[in-house]
């Protein structure tokens, strides 16, 4: 751990360690002892930056000590700036590199990308391919003509790409084609079972899921051949737990188990974060995997962000497009919940508007009662009539709230 970084360095992790009881880096202790710590969460980083601009209290740098400064794109609340000093920049390119090339891409294999290389960290991932020595095809988001003519010419044997945009792909590339590995990331989905075989048969290639968050590092776990979960990929640069987000006990690691991640940086120059909560769901597995890896694996099982509470049951709105995506092909598997009320909780029936056959309303409302326990009122539209993006879709849809 970097303590002694943050004790002399950051005046916001000074007062919070003073605040819980720990004078000195020497009173915190090794990372045996970090469960003693306190939490960061991400309001507090958005009040320290607001209060301490431009890079807030937490920042251990001066701004003329970055190398690279992203932004988060301020969809729950103002933007937060992330500054990288350059060895930061050069871990994050590393983990990239583990992350990337964990599902076999390897050197002189093309790959075509779709993430901007604009403000968010996304971009960031884009020095992963490099590293790995791919030939790197960028076509940047929301290009899909630029993106089939390359397949077409260039014939790549890798995509990169949000799951809900290699879903709107899949309808629209040609039957054949060189791909034979999608990677896919920044939101959840790609590793749901129904969802991903539904996106294996319909793109002819194998779909690989991999997870970052950009506090932390643009890519942190990717998944194998296998696809067994996805592998941590940032071992020795930044420590990882899993706690319980109601109550915030830390929970062991052991196959099967479910919580929230929380992520310490290790060697992190320009702001290092202490017990950072990332508000990803997960389940864990830590017995080694058939790809010979012994490093932990999770899956996503949604963001506590996006949840919804109806009459005291959590609902992730990607557990519900997994739910749905069983009665392929006789839906799309394109979803949008449209919550009656603008809060987390709701009451039921929650209405959920679904592509498909139309005689599929009530079973599908009986599958999700069964599978999450909650009373979902199904409204099936005809396929192609919900919104697509070419980011990330919206799977919540406030706009009718009251
Ligand atoms: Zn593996």
């Amino acid at each position: 751990m970097q303590v002694e970084r943050l004790f002399e360095r950051s005046a916001f992790y000074r007062a919070k360690l003073r605040a819980a009881g720990f004078s000195s880096a020497q009173a915190v202790g090794g990372l045996d002892r970090i469960a003693e710590l306190p939490f960061t969460e991400k309001d507090e980083l958005r009040a320290s930056q607001a209060a301490h601009p431009p890079l807030g209290a937490h920042a251990a740098i001066d701004i003329s000590q970055a190398a690279r400064i992203y932004s988060t794109s301020g969809t729950s609340g103002t933007p937060l700036y992330i500054p990288l000093t350059r060895q930061d920049v050069g871990q994050w390119r590393e983990i990239g590199r583990r992350t990337y090339s964990c599902n076999g891409l390897k050197a002189g294999e093309r790959v075509v990308t779709t993430y901007g290389a604009g403000p968010f960290v996304a971009g960031a991932a884009l020095a992963a391919f490099e590293a790995i020595g791919a030939v790197h095809i960028p076509v940047g988001v929301g290009n899909t003509d630029k993106l089939l003519a390359a397949v077409e010419r260039l014939q790549p044997e890798a995509l990169a790409c949000t799951p809900s945009y290699a879903l709107y792909l899949s309808e629209k590339l040609p039957r054949k084609h060189s791909l034979q590995r999608v990677l896919v990331g920044g939101e959840p989905g790609g590793g749901e079972q129904p969802f991903r075989e539904k996106l294996q048969s319909a793109l002819g290639a194998k779909v690989y899921e991999i997870m970052g968050i950009g506090d932390i590092a643009a890519s942190l776990w990717g998944e194998c051949p296998a696809q067994a979960g996805m592998h941590f990929s940032a071992e020795g640069l930044i420590h990882v737990e899993l706690i319980d987000p109601d109550t915030g006990a830390v929970k062991g690691f052991s196959d099967g188990e479910t919580g929230e991640l929380v992520y310490t940086h290790l060697q992190r120059e320009a702001a290092p974060l202490l017990r950072f909560r990332s508000r990803d769901q997960v389940r864990m597995w830590t017995s080694p995997c058939s790809c010979g890896r012994n490093s932990l694996r999770v899956r996503c099982i949604g963001r506590t962000d996006d949840m919804l509470i109806v009459r005291g049951v959590n609902v992730f709105p990607s557990a519900v497009r997994e739910v749905v995506a069983r009665f392929q092909p006789r839906v799309t598997g394109a979803i949008l919940i449209q919550p009656r009320l603008r809060a987390v909780r709701q009451e039921p029936p929650l209405p959920i508007m679904v592509e498909g056959d139309a005689a599929l309303a009530q079973t599908i409302a009986r599958a999700i009662r069964d599978a999450l326990a909650f009373t979902a009122e199904i409204r099936m539209v005809p396929p192609q009539s919900l919104p697509r993006s070419d980011y990330k879709s919206r799977l919540v849809d406030f706009s009718s709230a009251g």
